[in-house]
């Protein structure tokens, strides 16, 4: 059980691969920038971001598998930049961390805790303690060979829990699975979260993993933090584009927008279209006349109506998804996704009228692409 803290943490790879074949900017360029985030004893943590953005790269300096440019890494009270790998005590998981194929399951599972002359009951007891809770117990003869993806994994985990790490790194552990293995997969280690009670890190790319894995997601981009906080804080939050554009599915419109001024207030309008959306109350000290934002407004947030008070829309694609709907419009050059549970049923052309949830808009700077508060 274990406080991480990550303080004003760099990378750079110093390969000579790179110096010889990037181009001159990406050879300075540095992997992981300025990160500095604290993990609160026993919470999990998902690191989400696109492929690139440096996740494997934070995950490997914690668990000392690479070194660290400049900043500095505690577990608890203790420095551990300089610590080798098997001093941190740690449990890793990562996408491809290859069991050893000679070796069956429960072998593999008692592998560290024999290097480390554990004795062998006390190796079974660990195991029998956690082959249950990853669903593994049955395996325990097997060979490696014999397992489908999603046993591997779970036995993969498994291995890097057995040994009682004061913190647990999983590294993209689903996403070699399919669809339904995945949920059923990330419901374990959820459940297995609770029981060992770990400082947990999942790195993910799916966006869907983090918000129902972690009680805080830290949002990375190009080697730096953009945004932590809980699944809803950066769902109903996000403090950028960036974010507002990465969670959710599907995720956020984000229109350009001009706003303008009538009697009745401020209104925000789209190049090439006569849609006018109103500004709520809470956002009109932000707005002035002809001021450019990019207005956000997640697909859920727009809804359908009979009214024709509003100005009308042509759609452009209709999709059926049997739980929801999907309608898309087009709003001058830009598309605007909306998602509805209502059984209706459009063509393309077909002309619809929209009503904002008004009070769900963020405004975006459109030139930095932060949040106008
Ligand atoms: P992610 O896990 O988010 O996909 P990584 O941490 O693997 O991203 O990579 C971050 C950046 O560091 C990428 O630009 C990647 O090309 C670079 N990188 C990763 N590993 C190495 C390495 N061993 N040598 C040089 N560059 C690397
Ligand atoms: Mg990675």
């Amino acid at each position: 059980m274990s406080r991480l803290i990550l303080k004003n943490v760099y990378k750079r790879y110093d390969n000579t691969e790179k110096k010889l074949f990037a181009p001159k900017k990406a050879r300075n360029d540095f992997a992981v920038k300025d990160l500095s985030f604290e993990c609160p004893d026993n919470s999990f943590i998902g690191i989400l971001g696109p492929s690139g953005c440096g996740k494997s790269t934070t995950l490997r300096m914690i668990a000392g598998l690479e070194n660290i440019t400049a900043g500095s890494i505690f577990i608890g009270d203790v420095r551990i930049n300089d610590l080798l790998p098997k001093d941190r005590n740690i449990g890793l998981a990562f996408e491809d961390y290859a069991l050893y194929p000679p070796l069956s399951v429960y072998d593999n599972l008692a592998f560290n805790l024999k290097a480390k002359k554990t004795r062998a009951e006390k190796i079974k007891e660990a195991i029998d303690r956690v082959a249950p809770l990853l669903k593994v117990d049955e395996l325990l003869n097997m060979k490696p060979s014999a397992l489908s993806g999603g046993q591997k994994q779970r036995v993969n985990i498994a291995r890097a829990i057995v040994r009682q790490p004061g913190l647990l790194l999983l590294d993209e552990p689903l996403s070699h699975l399919d669809g339904k293995m995945r949920q059923t997969l990330r419901q374990e280690i959820k459940r297995m979260h609770r029981e060992i009670r770990c400082t947990t890190i999942i790195v993910t790319h799916d966006q869907i993993e983090a918000m129902s894995l972690a009680d805080i997601i830290i949002i990375m981009k190009d080697g730096e933090l953009q945004q932590m906080g809980t699944p809803m804080e950066v769902y109903d939050g996000p403090v950028n584009e960036f974010v507002a554009g990465f969670i959710g599915e599907p995720p956020m419109n984000l229109l350009q927008s001009t706003i303008i001024r009538h009697e009745n207030g401020f209104f925000f309008t789209f190049e090439g279209s006569d849609l006018q959306v109103k500004v709520p109350g809470r956002s009109e000290a932000l707005v002035s006349d002809g001021k450019k934002v990019t207005l956000g407004v997640r697909p859920m947030d727009v809804f359908i109506t009979d009214s024709d008070t509003s100005t009308p829309v042509p759609v452009a694609v209709y999709e059926n998804f049997g739980d929801e709907r999907r309608v898309s419009v087009r709003v001058g050059k830009e598309i605007l996704n909306i998602t509805t549970t209502e059984n209706v049923s459009y063509k393309h052309g077909d002309i619809i009228h929209l009503n904002f949830n008004s009070e769900k808009t963020h405004l975006f700077d459109p030139y930095s692409g932060t949040v106008i508060t």
